[in-house]
């Protein structure tokens, strides 16, 4: 597994803090520069105005507040989605997407370049693992849109690690990430407003299941039977469905929490009766809900089901008892809904 290369930013408290310690400042400054980024959204030191003007220039020297570019955005028709394209320092190419809906302003971010998962209906899998993220790239993607949300007077309401990559292949960092979104000295974003997604790797459930926060659990299952399983996503030949949902059942005992299924629809593939059927004798109320996403197409060999046929799927599944929605992709349109996020300009040139 490729490891995370460099890590030029920093939200970090404690990397802010051992730097003033180096420049022998008292911990009262870190906590001033570490509020001004993490809860300010500044983008330099030179905007800090509260520290000394010697102070912001040899910040400047050392540390880098923001660790990733933003490229390129795209917005969706009345602007319910908007999908950026950003260059990591050592020139690889990540996107993550805003959707605002009523109230709700969700952030999908990505947690490696690439995905070595290799979902057959996905756009990022095809590319393969390129690096892990680090936390404040990830945090980063967040920051870019919660900047661009401020000067609308709003703000992010809900993080979703669903974007590239599969998170708990870069736990580490995911964590990480979560813990700066929900600092309560930072930016301060409610565990229960954030939400990881795995496609079902067993043994990070089972840390997750341990974590001292309240995020939310999302598991992608996209089919009901290990027979279709295996053929959308190959890591169900190593974690098969029984000890995915076994994983599950013990992530529930010992949190009391929710874990919400995803399920990516393919016409003719996994939305068949016996598949309907199977599944819902698996997700079961009260702690199991399932949304459904119809697939969006990539060029591939599957294809979208019909409005009706996903309405009639909702309908026999929760005739039989299961708690189910379909989630709306705003992001269809520009190639930023759910297994759209592919590096479509490649590697991009390094920052300077
Ligand atoms: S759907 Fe998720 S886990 Fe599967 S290849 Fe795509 S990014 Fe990776």
């Amino acid at each position: 597994m490729p490891r995370a290369t460099y890590n030029g930013c920093v939200i970090d408290p404690q990397t802010i803090a051992a730097v003033m310690a180096d420049l022998g400042e008292p911990p009262y400054r870190a906590r001033q520069v570490y509020e001004a980024l993490a809860g300010g959204l500044a983008v330099d030191f030179a905007s800090m105005t509260s520290l000394p003007v010697a102070l912001r220039r040899a910040l400047a020297e050392r540390l880098r507040p923001v660790s990733l570019e933003d490229i390129e955005t795209r917005v969706a028709p009345r602007g319910a989605a908007r999908k950026t394209l950003f260059a990591t320092p050592d020139g690889h190419a990540v996107e993550a997407v805003l959707m605002t809906y009523d109230k709700r302003a969700t952030v999908c971010v990505s947690s490696q370049v690439g995905c070595a998962v290799g979902c057959a209906f996905c756009a990022s899998g095809r590319l393969g693992l390129r690096r892990d993220l680090t936390a404040e790239e990830m945090v980063d993607q967040v920051f870019h849109f919660a900047r661009l949300l401020r000067d609308d007077e709003r703000r992010v309401t809900n993080v979703v690690f669903m974007g590239m990559g599969e998170p708990f292949h870069n736990y580490d960092e995911t964590l990480r990430a979560c813990r700066l979104l929900n600092d309560g000295d930072g930016f301060n974003l409610a565990a229960r407003s954030i939400s990881v997604s795995t496609v079902g790797v067993v043994t990070g459930i089972d840390r997750f299941a341990e974590e001292d926060l309240q995020l939310n659990l999302a598991v992608s299952l996209h089919a009901a039977t290990d027979e279709v399983r295996d053929r959308l996503v190959p890591l169900n030949r190593t974690y098969p469905l029984d000890e995915v949902f076994a994983a599950c059942a013990r992530y529930v005992r010992r949190t009391h929490r929710k874990v919400l299924f995803e399920y990516v629809v393919l016409r003719g593939v996994n939305d068949t009766d016996e598949q309907a059927q199977i599944l819902a004798a698996r997700v079961r109320p009260p702690h199991y809900h399932l949304n459904l996403i119809a697939y969006n197409e990539t060029g591939g060999e599957f294809a979208r089901p019909r409005a009706d046929q996903l309405a009639a799927l909702r309908a026999r599944l929760e005739a039989a008892g299961v708690s189910c929605t379909v989630r709306r992709s705003p992001g269809a349109k520009i190639e930023a809904a759910c297994g759209q996020l592919a590096l479509r300009r490649g590697e991009v040139a390094p920052q300077p």
